[in-house]
């Protein structure tokens, strides 16, 4: 049985790509630190022959390479990551541990496993976010400057610069993934879609930073872990690849679907859930639009959940899996984050 490492794979994609690998056949080892927006989907198939799961901070280099060592993978799928763009601008320490400390330590361990022929290859997870603010009716493909903005896009633009310069100088076999805001099961409620679901499950106001005018293009997490077993299997290595949906939305308009759908799903509608502007966040980008020609021409994958269908079934998972939510501390989803530097401009 083919062995695969995903890194980060107690997380919102990770779980989803580790129960998509488990089903084509894969036998998958895990490695995760487990921090708050972790679930405890690997819990349900810790039992399961073809599972393996290790707690572990992939910054832990040693421990790394004998894990690999012991499963000789064929790739190694890397989503470990700090995520959430608020808690980079409240503190960005712990993203630069993880998203560049954690990059370098997986490239180190493979720069010395390469000579011992040891040469899983990497699919290494970034972001849109990487190009930074994109104009209007323009849309950025593989070639564009990165520009990112926010603490967190800059670990993630570091790293991917980190996984270029290995591939470049050790020869290392690696592609990068830039993909685009995901949906779907399993994504912890701080994230934009599920805290709407989530407040209007719980009758709370809709909170949308500034006007909602900010656009990002949406992509369901199941037509992202196809891709990434696209890259997996025909993926060239040294190369980048923009995973995109090309549904661009509003926040305003997304949020005034979320309601709709409930509507019409006849989820109740409380009194106090309306929409609620909110102080923008610092630096916020107003639009990412990737340009996903290279990954349809190139390996022939193309995005394919309608929008409406998979907002539905999403809608439909939060409903069916409350216990997701109650095993959350509400302080660490509910509260807001990301302005202690708008406070600091404001009183100085
Ligand atoms: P997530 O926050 O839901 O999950 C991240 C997981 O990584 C968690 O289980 C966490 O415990 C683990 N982790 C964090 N630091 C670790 C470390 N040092 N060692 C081991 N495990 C660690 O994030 P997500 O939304 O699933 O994102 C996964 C990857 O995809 C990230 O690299 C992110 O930048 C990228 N990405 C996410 C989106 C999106 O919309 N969610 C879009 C594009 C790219």
């Amino acid at each position: 049985m083919k062995k695969i490492i995903v890194t980060g794979g107690s997380g919102f994609i990770g779980s989803n790509l580790v129960n998509y690998l488990i089903q084509k056949g894969y036998y998958i080892i895990n490695i995760d630190k487990l921090t708050y927006s972790s679930n405890k989907y690997h819990s349900k198939i810790k039992n399961k022959k073809n599972y393996k799961f290790f707690k572990l901070d992939i910054a832990n280099q040693k421990k790394l390479i004998k894990i690999i060592k012991k499963f000789k993978p064929k790739a190694i799928f890397n989503l470990a990551a700090e995520t959430h763009v608020d808690r980079s601008i409240d503190g960005p320490k712990n993203f630069i541990h993880s998203n560049i400390i954690g990059t370098f330590s997986i490239l180190e361990a493979l720069r010395f496993l390469q000579k011992k022929k040891i040469n899983p290859k990497l699919i290494h997870i970034s972001t849109d976010e990487v190009y930074g603010d994109i104009k209007k009716n323009y849309r950025s493909n593989e070639k564009h400057k990165y520009e990112p903005s926010s603490p967190y896009s800059a670990t993630k633009a570091g790293a991917d610069h980190l996984v270029k310069s290995y591939i470049r100088t050790y020869n290392l076999k690696a592609v990068i993934s830039n993909c685009c805001n995901n949906y779907g099961p399993y994504q912890f409620p701080e994230k934009l879609i599920p805290k709407m679901i989530t407040n209007i499950f719980k009758n709370k106001e809709l909170p949308i930073y500034a006007k909602g005018k900010n656009s990002r293009e949406w992509i369901h997490v199941k037509d992202h872990c196809e891709a990434l077993f696209t890259l997996y299997l025909k993926g060239k290595n040294g190369e980048s690849y923009n995973v995109g949906s090309g549904i661009n939305m509003n926040n305003i308009d997304l949020v005034k679907n979320i309601l709709k759908t409930c509507n019409f799903m006849k989820i109740k509608i409380g009194n106090k859930t309306k929409i609620k502007f909110v102080k923008d966040r610092p630096g916020h980008d107003f639009r990412y639009a990737l340009d996903n020609t290279k990954i349809y021409k190139k390996l022939k994958w193309k995005s394919k959940i309608n929008f409406k269908k998979g907002l539905q079934d999403t809608i439909i998972w939060y409903l069916e899996n409350k216990d997701f939510l109650n095993r959350i501390s509400k302080k660490n989803y509910e509260k807001r984050l990301g302005l202690k530097v708008w406070l600091k401009k404001v009183s100085s």
